[in-house]
């Protein structure tokens, strides 16, 4: 399926249509490719095509906002990045994971929480049965702040209109698990006390449907290891939410 696309698009470069042939081009190394997380079509189902498939056509969208947007200088953050780092994993989830922004791991291989701390939240999500690859993971911020320093309000609200938003329109998820403070405030809107609200939901002012979820994030963890306990039970709590969704 995707090699007659691609056919189909040389064909239509060749014709000229240069513009039609850049918005549907070949995903660039930080962008989720169907080869490697994104889940695969079984053998049993008929193929479908992209704008039919609910799950590719989300993909689709996220594309071209990617596209649109792959070298926004919209603030600061782009003057310490080497490139824009989305998302990852499954724009089908019912929940969206945030973090703060992009460390110097994630900088490098253009993929949202790949680092130490990426990696021990995977080991959490396992533990309790979650994929990875069954979740949409991003961060409020798409470019390294320099020295890993807070994004400043400003920047997270020029962000949040540049991409995030969009981002939650387009993968409209049940839930959004904000992952420490700094994500938290970005969606409340006000100063947050993680040790105060972690573990409970919240609504959420900017998109009624779609409920907040506090926790730590997973590098305050590292930091912390006596909260590792807490952290599990946060995530468990959301994972058994998460399944009463597919009950009804
Ligand atoms: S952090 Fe967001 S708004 Fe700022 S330059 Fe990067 S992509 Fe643009």
């Amino acid at each position: 399926m995707e090699k007659r696309l691609k056919a189909t698009l040389e064909l239509l470069r060749e014709l000229g249509f240069e513009e039609f042939y850049s918005s549907l081009d070949v995903p660039s190394s930080n962008f989720p490719t169907e080869g490697n997380n994104y889940p695969k079509q079984s053998s049993k189902e008929q193929p479908t095509s992209p704008l039919e498939d609910k799950s590719k056509n989300k993909l689709f969208l996220l594309k071209e906002l990617y596209e649109k947007n792959k070298n926004c200088c919209k603030c600061e953050l782009c003057k310490s990045r080497s490139q824009i780092v989305f998302f990852d994993g499954n724009p089908n989830s019912k929940v969206m994971f945030v973090g703060e922004a992009p460390g110097e791991e994630e900088d490098k291989q253009g993929k949202p929480f790949v680092g130490r701390a990426g990696q021990y939240l995977n080991k959490v999500l396992e533990k309790i049965g979650l994929n990875r690859n069954s979740i949409y993971i991003t961060n409020v911020c798409k470019c390294r702040p320099p020295g890993n320093r807070k994004p400043t309000p400003k920047e997270m609200q020029t962000c949040l209109n540049v991409f995030l938003k969009k981002e939650v329109e387009i993968v409209q998820p049940k839930v959004i698990c904000c992952l420490g403070a700094t994500a938290a405030e970005a969606f409340l809107g006000k100063n947050v006390k993680i040790t105060r609200m972690r573990g409970q939901f919240y609504p959420n002012p900017l998109f009624p449907k779609t409920k907040l979820f506090l926790t730590y994030h997973p590098a305050y963890i590292l930091r912390n290891m006596r909260e590792a306990k807490t952290f599990e039970a946060d995530l468990k709590k959301l994972k058994e939410y998460l399944n009463t969704l597919e009950i009804n």
